[in-house]
């Protein structure tokens, strides 16, 4: 059997990521990708934020990954000419009982090391976007969008010229835990094929958990339950009278629906939370009315008629948890490292999370 250093299963980013640090550390990589391009699914399919590091829980891997993750992110952008822009957001308490929400968002981000949050009274906020309504604002600076889809060719562009390979249109359909040889892979295709890796990182991002259960060897129980939330996004018709990012005070699931503006400055409104049993793509016009009622909680003037359906994408939740924190899983020994849960901010953070891989494989010495 053809036997080969490393596998990172998934093109998405979490694996370009994976792939370039590990071959920049001299691994021999491929990267076998089930679609016929980079970064199609999730990766494609989110708000192209570079978030600062507020919302998460003080020492969850998402907290530390994503104020590691936001500076390295920003450092590789100015370094490869990633097209990014520091915009800045502003999370706005609609109303008076809302100030207590932005005071345990400031308390959470300083826990969590991010220190330039800006609490800013109602006239303060309206200099900034006149606008907007409401009783008060936490002004984030460090808070930017990036196009992630460059992002991840320069990933690419990077792991190909230390030397890894891609192969797509190569799914990985199951496996076996192999003890000291590693682990036995099974791909489909158009050329299946098996081979035995020293080390799999399994970034299958939506099916990381359908990955992980296939490989024979693999306890039932290390494998998570996972239910799946589709965030809708609806596009504005019209002028957008916002220069910043304009976020409500998070809900449960999901940040609440706010505005981001893409790197074309086009602004788009969500994503809004919808449990679904499985990957379904469609935005269903009706899931409009709420938006208009969410946003003009802190954009009154919001024109009748201005919103139409987007684009979707699909967050993972991890057992049952409406806000799960990412798992970065060598439970089945060092050879097969799972990446799992990683919803938003994984685009932030994926520049650390690929650190923190690459010297999980370091350590294990495999
Ligand atoms: C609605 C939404 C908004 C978000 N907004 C932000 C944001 O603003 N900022 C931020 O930092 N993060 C954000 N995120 C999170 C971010 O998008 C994800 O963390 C990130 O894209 C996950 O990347 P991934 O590589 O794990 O997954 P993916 O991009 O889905 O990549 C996984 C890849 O694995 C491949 N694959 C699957 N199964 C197999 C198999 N069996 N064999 C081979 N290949 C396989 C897939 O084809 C896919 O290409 C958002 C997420 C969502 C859902």
């Amino acid at each position: 059997m053809e036997r080969i250093d490393c596998v990172v299963i998934g093109a998405g980013v979490i694996g370009l990521a994976a792939a370039r640090a590990l071959s920049l550390a001299g691994r021999e990589v491929i990267v076998a990708e089930a679609e016929d391009a980079i970064g199609t699914v999730t990766s494609s399919r989110n708000s192209e934020v570079i978030h600062a590091g507020i919302y998460y829980p003080p020492g969850s891997a998402k907290a530390r990954l994503c104020v590691e993750g936001k500076a390295l992110l920003y450092a590789y952008c100015e370094a490869r000419g990633v097209p990014h822009k520091r915009l800045g957001k502003l999370i706005v308490a609609a109303s008076e009982d809302q100030l207590v929400n932005l005071d345990e968002l400031k308390a959470r981000a300083e826990a969590n090391g991010v220190h330039d949050l800006k609490l800013i009274d109602r006239a303060a906020m309206q200099v900034l976007e006149p606008a907007l309504r409401g009783a008060a604002a936490l002004l984030s600076p460090s808070t930017g969008v990036i196009d992630s889809h460059a992002y991840m060719l320069a990933l690419q562009g990077d792991a190909e010229a230390a030397g890894a390979a891609f192969a797509f249109r190569t799914p990985v359909l199951g496996g076996k835990l192999a003890g000291a040889d590693g682990v036995r892979l099974r791909f489909g295709g158009d050329s299946p094929l098996e081979l035995e890796a020293r080390l799999v990182i399994n970034a299958a991002g939506l099916q990381a958990h359908t990955v992980m259960g296939s490989i024979a060897g693999v306890p039932p129980e290390a494998v998570p339950t996972v239910g799946f939330a589709k965030g809708n996004y609806f596009a504005l018709t019209g002028p957008c009278p916002f220069s910043r990012l304009i976020y409500p005070v998070p809900e449960r699931g999901g940040l609440g629906v706010h505005l981001t503006l893409d790197m074309g400055a086009q602004p788009r409104f969500g994503p809004d939370v919808e449990w679904i049993e499985g990957i379904d793509y469609r935005v269903d016009p009706a899931r409009s009315e709420p938006f208009y009622a969410a946003i003009r909680s802190y954009w009154p003037d919001l024109p009748d008629g201005a919103l139409h359906p987007d684009y979707c994408g699909i967050r993972v939740k991890l057992d049952g948890n409406a806000s799960p924190d990412f798992r970065i899983d060598s439970s089945c020994g060092p050879a097969l490292i799972n990446l799992l849960g990683f919803e938003s901010p994984g685009l932030t953070a994926s520049l650390a999370i690929a650190e923190h891989v690459a010297l999980l494989a370091d350590r294990a010495a495999l």
